[in-house]
């Protein structure tokens, strides 16, 4: 593509962009599709030789654009929604123009140091003041399963031993026993804590549980409590889960993949009680701080527990080694690692902390007024407490009806709410999360739940 070229369909492009934020509404959040239907449109082999760019746009359009599930629409509300505003979207567009790969400071300083700077200021913006050691990995399933690792090889073990168990509640995401599965734990050794009637980890049954495991000769490594979990959005007592985690010389990982965002806002900072004293914890501010996929930040104590765990160096990536120079690649699993931290400083700028805990807490208030219709409404129920932005509710009756329910909602093309089951009963998510979410758009889908007739 020449320069000429460049301008003329980057231009188009933008365009494009900017019509399609404008006008995500007019899209189906789901779209009307087969599995398979964009295989069967697309040719089995690649272009032997070049195609024009006007037509790999209009195919974009034609074939790509319709056949999406829009998680940019304001309808979007099921798992945890996300948004990509028009800063981080620039910033995507700046950092695949300068295309480094961060894996050591001399590969790229700035994408190396700005990483360093961006996660500064969100530890700040969190309330950890300990100058915490962050990274960017590309979800919270593989920051999870980096603490893992970083907590078996700080036990003393550099590789498996059948002995170890890592505890969790019923109530974690499954990314939590798929890391340790990952880490080489068999599933019989991750612990799933039960909950009480708020959906949150029981300290005294993980301290059974603890003193259990040792009686028999066993090695707890980890507990992995949640702020937010993800069919619930329950907060698990950190506070009083670390003194027992202490007593047992545990490494606490905290999974605020979703909640997290919330404690840039005093207003809900108490549900971070104890967060400084876990010794590593996720956030994605991928799913709630407006910055688009994929970004995930593994925060961790002490860098040293990372580098021990993952720093391999070959003589290619030696370096000089001045300790202000820091390696990532050292630090994880990826060697590669692309300019993630551009888009949130976009974002952290454009923003300031002020609006975006603005922003937060407004989702959080219309995800409250939801529920608050939910309870109003004899046909309905509320499922569980609304500590954020997620909504658990049903309709009274059967898990067909629900399900029926959700089928009709998600087929209307003006939202997208996700499944659960909840105490064995089929349940409805609503998580509000994207940035152009209205109250006017929980409105609407309020309306068409409660008028739904079967
Ligand atoms: N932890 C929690 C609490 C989540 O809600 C999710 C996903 O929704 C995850 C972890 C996994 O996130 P990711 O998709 O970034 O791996």
């Amino acid at each position: 593509m020449t320069p000429e070229e460049f301008r003329t369909y980057g231009y188009a492009t933008i365009d494009w962009i900017a019509h399609f934020l404008e006008h995500t509404r007019d899209f189906p959040v789901l779209p009307d599709v087969k599995p398979g239907d964009l295989t069967d449109a697309l040719p089995v082999s690649a272009p032997e030789e070049p195609e024009p760019f006007d037509r790999i746009l209009e195919d974009f359009e034609q074939q790509i654009v319709p056949r999406n599930t829009h998680w940019n629409h304001p309808g979007f509300l099921g798992y945890f929604a996300n948004s990509s505003p028009g800063e981080a979207i620039l910033a995507e567009l700046l950092a695949a123009a300068l295309n480094p790969n961060g894996m050591l400071w001399q590969a790229s300083p700035a994408a190396t140091e700005l990483e360093e700077v961006t996660l500064s200021w969100l530890r700040q913006w969190i309330g950890l003041n300990d100058p915490w050691f962050g990274q960017i990995l590309d979800t919270a399933s593989t920051s999870t399963f980096h603490a893992i690792v970083a907590a078996r090889v700080r036990k003393g073990f550099a590789s498996m031993d059948s002995r170890l168990v890592l505890y969790a509640s019923v109530h974690a995401h499954s990314s939590v026993e798929k890391a340790a599965l990952a880490a080489g734990l068999p599933r019989e050794n991750v612990r799933l804590i039960e909950v009480d009637d708020q959906f949150r980890m029981q300290p005294g049954l993980l301290a059974e549980a603890l003193s259990r495991d040792t009686a028999a000769g066993l090695i707890p490594f980890c507990v992995v409590p949640t702020i937010g979990t993800t069919s619930v959005a329950s907060v698990d007592p950190l506070a009083e889960i670390l003194p027992v985690a202490r007593q047992h010389h545990l490494w606490v990982h905290v999974d605020c993949a979703y909640g997290g965002s919330t404690a840039i806002d005093s207003r809900y900072r108490h549900f971070f009680a104890g967060l400084g004293e876990a010794d590593s914890l996720v956030i994605n501010p991928h799913k709630w701080l407006f910055v688009p996929m994929d970004l995930s930040v593994l925060y961790c104590r002490d860098a040293a527990w990372m580098r021990n765990a993952f720093s391999l160096v070959p003589e290619y990536l030696r370096t000089a080694g001045d300790p202000r120079a820091r390696n990532f690649h050292e630090y994880g699993l990826p060697l590669g690692r692309r300019f993630r931290s551009l888009k949130l400083w976009f974002v952290m700028r454009a923003f300031g902390r002020r609006k975006l805990a603005d922003l937060i807490h407004q989702q959080i208030e219309d995800a409250k007024w939801f529920a608050a219709q939910v309870e109003a409404h004899p046909e309905f129920e509320l499922c569980a407490p609304v500590h954020f932005s997620l909504v658990v509710f049903r309709r009274r009756g059967t898990d067909e009806q629900n399900q029926a329910l959700l089928d009709a909602i998600n087929a209307s093309g003006q939202a997208l709410l996700s499944p659960n089951m909840l105490q064995g009963r089929k349940v409805l998510r609503l998580a509000v999360g994207n940035i152009q979410t209205r109250r006017e758009d929980l409105e609407r889908v309020w309306a068409f739940l409660r008028d739904f007739t079967f």
